[in-house]
Order: structure tokens, then C-alpha cells, then sequence
């Protein structure tokens, strides 16, 4: 097994030219030429604890592309865990490989290695391309792995806790913008009833919302048309008038067309990086659309994931999840009082966490 632990970008990993290197502790290049795995490791930041986040497996093009991903994932992880309020930092694990046909035990065995040989500093867990079948097999050799146990609520399916992360923020989002304490006849238009989609609806329909719902996939879009919502052609979910728009599909739909397009004068939805670029924060503030950024409003997951960590209730994951509300709230006062984003305004709060904690273990090993 060849071990390649590239700290600071030094050794054959070109890290540091990466657009997406930001000071990351730990950057480890995981090949091991029996089993034919390629992979790597990025814990981005550990101030608040040890660095979760999930291992994704995917067939990018290169090992740069995988870097660039790597590098970008873990330090959201660190963002999106500061501003849930968890005592974690963030990291990411890549496998380079096509999930569908790529995998073997061989290769589930020989990452565990590599994730043990952090010595808890990384854990793992499920991320796209990775079953949990998967991560069971990684759980045979090393202790260093979240989501695996058989008696979750919902099967371990985080999407369930996510959608009502992000139900939580669109009721803060709406009380900001329009000054509304219920969703009562407010218009909610989904882009994508995937499994975040389709249980947001659900929550939203219960609450006396009204919802638009887009999907690439007839079966998913069958599926949340049976629980009430109006069907919208992918092309107009956008453009239809509504008081929401809930990105529960793919990335980066925000950008310098959409915008202007948009009818809504909300964004809150489940979707992970929503703006094409961070440029895109602004664009919205200057169309005077609320955005609740995606890595805040989307942390039901992550919140759940540290619960199992922590062995707590399921009572006390939903408050903290419910506190998404809470944060939200703080962060669209900042926004309105400084002209700051929100984007910008959820990460300095952030920073301001995981950094004061470094100076807090500091006082204290020094004291
Ligand atoms: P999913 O795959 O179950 O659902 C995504 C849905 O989007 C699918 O039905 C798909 O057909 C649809 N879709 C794809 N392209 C589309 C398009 N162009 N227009 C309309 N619909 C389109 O995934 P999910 O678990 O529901 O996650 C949705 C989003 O939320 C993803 O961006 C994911 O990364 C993010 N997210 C999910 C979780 C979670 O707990 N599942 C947590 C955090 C973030």
C-alpha cells in the first residue's frame, strides 16, 4: 500500500495552484495497486473536531478534477458544521472510479486503511456513488465511519431530516421577506422531487402551502404530484409565479440569466452550491431576492449524522435541526443591517466559530 500524505500541498499533488486550496490540514493521495484504488482525503479544518464528510465515488476525468473537488467539499463541510453548531470540522474523501462498476471489497478495504491511518481525524460516510452497503464494508476495518447502523430512523436516509431543515428555513425566510408567520397560501415552486423534493412538499402541503414541483424524471414527478403539488415544465419552474423557489435538484442554477428570470423573491431549497459563483450572492441581494444559503439551510443531514456521532435522540437532532430557523434569522438581520450577502454574512459567522475555537484550545493548553 503506497501512502502519500501531502501536508500543505507539498509532494507530487499540485494542492496549492488548486483554486480550491484553502489552508487545508491534511491532503492525502490514497493508491493501492492490488486492489487498483484511487483515491484521496481532505480534512479542511479540525478546530471544532474531527472532520466529517461523506466519501463520494465518482469517474472524474483526471486526479486534478478529483483534487478540485476534494479540496472544495471539504471546506464546505467546515462551513456547513461551524454554522450548524456541531463539534466538527469538515472533510471529504474522493474515490476515483465508476460506482457502477468499479467497486470491489478489495478497494472498500484497502480505503478503510487509509482512513484508520488518520487515527479518527477523518470520518466517513455516505456521500453520492456510496451505498451503505459500502460503507459497511469500510466499517470492517476501521471504527471511522458514520451511518451504518441498522436502527436509524428512515433506514439511515438523512433526506427525510434535510427536508425539514430546509422547511424550517423557508418559514424564517418568509417571515423576513414578507413578514409572514405562516405558510398558509404561499407558493412554494420545487425544482425537483427527488427525495428532498418530495418530503418538503410534504411538510409544505401540511403546513397549508401551495407548491409547483419540476423533475426531470416522470416517476419522481408522478410520485409528488400524488401529494398535491401542480406540475410545472422544467424549463418554467423559474419563471412561474410563486413566493419561494426551493432548488432541490442540481447545482449552480443560480446564475446571471436565471436571476433576472426568477420570479420568486426567495430562494431556500435543499440543492448543495445553488450559485454558479459566489459573484452570484450579490446579483441576488441587487434584485432584492433573499437567499438562504444552501450550506445553512441544507445541514439536516449533517446534524443527523452528528447525532449518531454523538449517540443522542432523535428529539434533540430535531431541535438543533429546527435551529436552522434561528441561524437564518440572525444572518438575514446582519445582511439587511450591514448590505453584506447572506452568503458572506453565514461565512464569517462561521470563521468566527472555528477560528475562536483555535484560540480558546490555545489560551487553554497554554494556561
Ligand atoms: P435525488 O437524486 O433523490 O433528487 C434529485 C431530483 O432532481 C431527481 O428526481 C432528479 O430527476 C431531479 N433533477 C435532476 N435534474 C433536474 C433538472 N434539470 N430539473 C428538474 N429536476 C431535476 O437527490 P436528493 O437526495 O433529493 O438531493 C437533492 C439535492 O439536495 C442535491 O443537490 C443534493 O446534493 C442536496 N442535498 C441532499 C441531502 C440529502 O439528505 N439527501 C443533504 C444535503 C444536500
Amino acid at each position: 500500500m503506497n501512502i502519500q500524505c501531502l501536508l500543505k500541498a507539498e509532494g507530487s499533488l499540485n494542492a496549492k495552484v488548486s483554486c480550491s486550496y484553502d489552508n487545508h490540514e491534511i491532503i492525502m493521495l490514497c493508491e493501492d495497486e492490488a486492489s487498483g484504488l484511487k483515491a484521496i482525503i481532505a480534512v479542511h479544518n479540525t478546530n471544532l473536531g474531527p472532520a466529517v464528510g461523506g466519501c463520494r465515488m465518482y469517474p472524474y476525468a483526471n486526479q486534478q478534477q478529483a483534487l478540485e473537488d476534494v479540496l472544495r467539499l471539504s471546506r464546505g463541510m467546515t462551513y456547513k458544521s461551524a454554522l450548524a453548531g456541531l463539534p466538527m470540522g469538515g472533510g471529504k474523501a474522493v474515490i476515483i472510479g465508476d460506482p457502477a462498476t468499479d467497486k470491489s471489497p478489495e478497494i472498500f478495504k484497502a480505503m478503510s486503511q487509509f482512513i484508520d491511518s488518520l487515527n479518527g481525524k477523518y470520518i466517513t460516510a455516505e456521500d453520492s456513488g456510496i451505498s451503505v452497503a459500502d460503507l459497511k464494508l469500510v466499517a470492517s476495518h476501521t471504527d471511522h465511519v458514520l451511518g451504518v447502523t441498522d436502527q436509524q430512523e428512515f433506514g439511515g436516509d438523512p433526506s427525510p431530516l434535510t427536508a425539514f431543515g430546509v422547511f424550517t428555513g423557508i418559514k424564517a425566510a418568509v417571515a423576513h421577506q414578507y413578514g409572514k408567520h405562516s405558510l398558509d397560501d404561499i407558493c412554494i415552486a420545487v425544482q425537483g422531487a427527488g427525495l428532498v423534493g418530495r418530503y418538503l412538499i410534504q411538510l409544505l402541503h401540511e403546513a397549508g402551502a401551495i407548491t409547483k414541483v419540476c423533475d426531470v424524471n416522470s416517476t419522481n414527478l408522478r410520485k409528488a404530484k400524488e401529494l398535491g403539488a401542480e406540475i410545472v415544465e422544467v424549463d418554467d419552474i423559474i419563471t412561474t409565479e410563486a413566493d419561494v423557489f426551493a432548488p432541490c435538484a442540481m447545482g449552480a442554477i443560480l446564475n446571471d440569466q436565471s436571476i433576472l428570470l426568477l420570479s420568486a423573491k426567495i430562494v431556500a431549497g435543499g440543492a448543495n452550491n445553488q450559485l454558479e459563483n459566489s459573484a452570484h450572492a450579490a446579483t441576488l441581494k441587487g434584485q432584492g431576492i433573499l437567499y438562504a444559503p444552501d450550506f445553512v439551510i441544507n445541514a439536516g443531514g449533517i446534524i443527523e449524522v452528528c447525532r449518531q456521532m454523538q449517540g443522542s435522540s432523535m428529539q434533540d437532532c430535531r431541535k438543533k435541526i429546527a435551529e436552522i430557523a434561528d441561524t437564518l434569522t440572525t444572518i438575514f438581520k446582519h445582511s439587511q443591517e450591514t448590505g453584506k450577502t447572506t452568503a458572506h454574512v453565514a461565512e464569517l459567522i462561521a470563521e468566527q466559530r472555528f477560528n475562536r475555537k483555535l484560540t480558546n484550545n490555545r489560551v487553554s493548553s497554554a494556561a
